[in-house]
């Protein structure tokens, strides 16, 4: 029961008692009992606990106070006392969900969410999984416990979050399955067809088979190898960075590498260091893997004999380097879902270049660990730039 009304059932009983006393013709013995029942209420005031205490009452009797705004405070999700069907204290995350107006309001009114109403109605313990508080696509777990006579306490800790990571795992399995099973199944049904053609004038039909096998294995090999590089990446997540690297020398080894490999004719790719560039903090691995995507990229998407040109400069206190090709560019729209993992915008083209859709989440992914940002910046028709920063260590390198 809340102090505020102890005072006014008081109040109630003073003016009936001094209102009786006037009814039967004393005015005398009305003000004394006024004046007694006023001493009386005082002493009731006075013993009463400060506000925001509450009374808990069993059986007639106050048996216990309880703390009640400060064991939700205890929380950082969303929790609310009930004094029945009252809201009798809100925490803030509560208060931020529901809106400040709540306390005091029935929490039917206050939550509106039919299936809590029917939660709160039965006695179960069993948490509920609640969709659609605070957003249609929000969730939270909602737990609730009678803590006294007629008081519960309601938890519901925000769940949107951890469904978003338990879904993109689900489809992450399932993305990585299907990119899998596809090759198998082509590289199994030419076994098949090829079991039965071992007739000496079919050896043109083995051997353009073998052919597609190998580039169906090959693509299969570079999928492992790239789920791989992503899960290495993400357990180096948390590890520091400490080796002082000098990012021109390994742009210039991974360009001449890619130039070899696919015999480019000179000048197609170019590194353009500016003098004087600062070390960053990084992983050697990581950072000539990022190059190499983004420049595998750059032919994979770029035209036929248009120059791919790699630039590094120092910009404040940041290393900047860009992968700049004159390609087909990249529909705006597509830019935002870029280095999520298996996003591609044309899957056809990427896997006729032997992509597997994961470049791009591996670059994301070594420029965070690296605390570095990335920025695409495309024109459809002209070209993209890909362009990292990454802070400099300012300490030149010794070497
Ligand atoms: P993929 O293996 O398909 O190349 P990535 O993660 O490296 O996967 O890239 C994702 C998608 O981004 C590609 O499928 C392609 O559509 C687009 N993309 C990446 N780099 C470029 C680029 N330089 N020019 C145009 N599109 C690009």
């Amino acid at each position: 029961m809340q102090s505020s009304r102890v005072a006014i059932t008081f109040a109630i009983l003073i003016l009936i008692a001094a209102g009786a006393a006037l009814a039967i013709g004393h005015p005398g013995f009305a003000i004394t009992i006024a004046v007694a029942s006023a001493a009386g209420a005082f002493a009731v005031w006075m013993s009463l606990p400060p506000d925001g205490q509450n009374l808990v009452e069993t059986s007639g009797e106050t048996e216990a106070t309880l703390p009640l705004p400060a064991v939700v405070t205890l929380t950082d999700d969303a929790a609310i006392i009930l004094d029945g069907n009252r809201i009798a204290h809100a925490n803030a995350a509560a208060l931020a969900l529901f809106g400040p107006h709540i306390e005091d309001e029935d929490y039917r009114l206050a939550i509106r969410h039919p299936a809590v109403t029917d939660y709160l109605a039965t006695e179960t313990t069993e948490p509920l999984d609640v969709i659609g508080i605070g957003g249609s696509d929000r969730r939270f777990l909602l737990h609730a416990l009678t803590i006294a006579p007629g008081y519960r306490m309601l938890r519901l800790a925000d769940r949107t979050q951890a469904h978003v990571t338990d879904q993109m795992r689900t489809d992450f399995v399932a993305n990585a399955s299907h990119e899998l099973r596809t090759p198998l199944a082509t590289i199994l049904g030419f076994i098949e067809t090829l079991q039965d053609a071992n007739r000496p004038e079919e050896a043109a039909v083995r051997a353009r088979f073998l052919g597609i096998m190998l580039g169906e294995a090959r693509r299969m090999r570079q999928l492992v190898d790239d789920l791989l590089s992503l899960s290495r990446v993400e357990a180096d997540r948390f590890s520091p960075l400490r080796e002082p690297l000098a990012v021109g020398p390994i742009a210039e080894e991974v360009a001449a590498t890619i130039a070899t490999a696919e015999a480019l004719p000179p000048k197609r790719l170019t590194v353009n260091a500016a003098p004087n560039l600062p070390p960053v903090a990084g992983d050697r691995a990581q950072i000539s893997q990022l190059l190499h995507n983004l420049i595998s990229n750059a032919l994979k998407y770029g035209r036929a004999d248009t120059p791919i040109r790699i630039d590094l400069a120092r910009e404040a206190n940041e290393l900047r380097l860009d992968v700049i090709d004159q390609g087909d560019g990249i529909p705006p729209e597509h830019l935002p879902r870029l280095t999520e993992r298996f996003y591609r915008v044309d899957p056809g083209r990427s896997r006729a270049g032997g992509g597997t859709g994961l470049g791009l989440a591996i670059v994301k992914h070594i420029v965070e660990r690296h605390r570095g940002r990335l920025e695409i910046d495309s024109t459809v028709g002209v070209g993209t730039r890909f362009r990292i920063r990454l802070p400099a260590l300012s300490e030149p390198l010794s070497s």
